[in-house]
């Protein structure tokens, strides 16, 4: 398949699937996986279409409920399982599901270790445009697990691995300050 058309196949049905679901912050959820992707691109030089497709697919097992196999039928078995290694078991509760993402993070390809690294910066992002004070407890809890995952996630790019560490220090001030 032409490189553009594997990533705007990828976009669609991604759009299609978070079609209703909304960020934390308010914002349509498809703009997550888009800023990864472009995060991908853009920071990390990342330049295989396989890579840029798969994640903008890489909550549709975990958020929406496709399968490993629909995503094997229509992107083929690389961007399938790489979704699939990126995916969190639901059935676990969140403190569990992070503890098991933890240990999991040396063993995944390095491929998924890019794309995990751009999902980190852009659900930081995210988090630290909820401003209220609410937010700012599970912010500070994000950001320490995310620190914790950080080392485990290096050697893969080290432009996106100092993007992540310059946003720790961003949510870092912002969870000290009030
Ligand atoms: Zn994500």
């Amino acid at each position: 398949m032409n490189p553009f058309a594997v990533v705007f196949a990828a976009a669609q049905f991604a759009a299609e699937k978070h079609a209703g679901q909304t960020a934390k912050n308010g914002q349509p959820y498809i703009n997550h996986p888009i800023e990864v992707a472009f995060l991908l691109a853009d920071v990390g030089g990342i330049e295989s279409p396989e890579v840029i497709a798969a994640s903008l697919l890489h909550d549709v097992i975990e958020k929406c409920g496709v399968t490993r196999d629909e995503l094997a039928n229509l992107f083929g078995d690389t961007i399938a399982n790489l979704v699939l290694e990126l995916t969190d078991d639901k059935g676990l509760p969140e403190d569990e599901r992070r503890r098991h993402q933890t240990a999991a993070a040396a063993n995944l390809s390095p491929n998924a270790k890019l794309i995990r690294l751009a999902d980190k910066i852009s659900n930081l992002r995210q988090l630290l445009t909820v401003s209220d004070s609410a937010s700012r407890e599970p912010l500070k809890r994000y950001a320490d697990w995310t620190s914790e995952l950080l080392p485990k996630l290096a050697g893969v790019s080290p432009s996106l691995e100092a993007l992540l560490s310059e946003t720790l220090v961003a949510v870092r001030e912002k969870t000290k300050i009030g």
